[in-house]
C-alpha cells in the first residue's frame, strides 16, 4: 500500500509533467472504486487547468485553476501514470483516463479498487479533519507530542504510529523501520516511554520517512511512480519483510509477530 513516501514520489514525478496543463477529456471507465466516482466528475474536470500538485497524508492533491482539488487516494494497489502520448487501448484495471490538451495522458489503474478519486471544493480543513500532523512537521510531530499522547492511551507503539489520527501517512513498512531505528519493540506501550524515548522515536520516524522519500519509496509489491519507475527503498529495508534474515546491525535473527492484525518485524537484540 502506498504510504507517505510513495505518494510524495508520485507527486514529485508528475509535478513537472502536468503542472500548468489543461484537461481536455475525461473518461471514467469504471466508477465503483472504494467510493463511487460521482457522476459530475468528468464535467467538473474537463476544461480545467492543473495549478499545482500537493500532498497531505497519503492523498495526492491536484489543485485546479478554479480552486477545487482533484483528490487521489491510491488504496492498496493504485497507480497514476503519465504517458507522453495518448494510448488508445486500455487494461481492464485502467479505471480513469484523463487527456491533457498538450497531448499527454494520465491513467489511473487499480486492480484491487481500494483507491478513490473525487473533486473537493474549497479548502482542505474539512477533508483532513481529524487527520494527525505530518511526520516531517517538527512543530506538530515531536517527542513532546508523543509523550503527551502517551498520557491518554494504553496502546502499543505499533498501533499508535499506524493510527492516521496520531500521525499522518505512515503504514506498515515505515512504522516497522522507524521502531527498529528507535530501538523500540512494536508491543511496547507508549505510556511506558520516557521523554527521551519519545524524542528518539519521533526523530526515527522523520529519518526513515526522509530516507524513503530520498530513495523514491518502496517497490515491494507493485509500487510505481507517475512515470512507471520503481522506488529504491526496498533495498535498504532494515527489518520489514525480512523475518528469518540476519539483522545488519547485530547479526540476530529478525522476528515477526502480529500486532493489530498486521505483521510486525523486529530485531530481538536491537529493540527493547
Ligand atoms: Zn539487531
Amino acid at each position: 500500500m502506498p504510504e507517505l513516501p510513495e505518494v510524495e514520489t508520485v507527486r514529485r514525478s508528475l509535478e513537472p509533467r502536468i503542472t500548468g496543463h489543461r484537461i481536455e477529456a475525461v473518461d471514467v471507465r469504471r466508477r465503483d472504486l472504494r467510493w463511487p466516482i460521482v457522476d459530475e466528475f468528468e464535467e467538473r474536470l474537463r476544461g480545467r487547468s492543473i495549478r499545482a500538485l500537493e500532498r497531505r497524508a497519503k492523498y495526492l492533491l491536484i489543485r485546479l485553476d478554479d480552486d477545487a482539488t482533484w483528490v487521489v487516494h491510491f488504496g492498496m494497489s493504485g497507480t497514476l501514470l503519465f504517458h507522453e502520448s495518448r494510448r488508445e487501448r486500455f487494461d481492464k484495471h485502467d479505471h480513469v483516463v484523463v487527456d491533457l490538451a498538450a497531448g499527454g495522458q494520465l491513467v489511473f489503474n487499480d486492480p484491487r479498487r481500494f483507491g478513490s478519486m473525487s473533486i473537493h471544493e474549497g479548502d482542505d480543513a474539512q477533508l483532513f479533519e481529524g487527520v494527525g500532523p505530518e511526520p516531517l512537521d517538527e512543530v506538530g510531530f515531536n517527542g513532546e507530542y508523543l509523550f503527551a499522547h502517551g498520557k491518554r492511551t494504553s496502546r502499543v507503539l505499533k498501533d499508535v504510529l499506524m493510527d492516521q489520527r496520531v500521525v499522518a501517512g505512515l503504514g506498515n513498512i515505515y512504522v516497522n523501520e522507524a521502531l527498529f531505528l528507535a530501538g523500540l519493540r512494536p508491543r511496547r506501550a507508549l505510556r511506558r516511554l520516557t521523554r527521551d524515548d519519545c524524542e528518539r522515536l519521533a526523530q526515527s520516524v522523520r529519518t526513515i520517512i526522509s530516507e524513503a522519500i530520498e530513495h523514491r519509496g518502496s517497490s515491494i509489491s507493485d509500487f510505481l511512480d507517475g512515470v512507471g519507475r520503481m522506488g529504491g527503498y526496498q533495498w535498504r529495508r532494515r527489518v520489514y519483510g525480512r523475518e528469518g534474515e540476519s539483522c545488519a546491525a547485530c547479526g540476530s535473527t529478525i522476528k515477526v509477530i502480529v500486532v493489530g492484525q498486521r505483521s510486525s518485524f523486529y530485531c530481538p537484540t536491537c529493540q527493547r
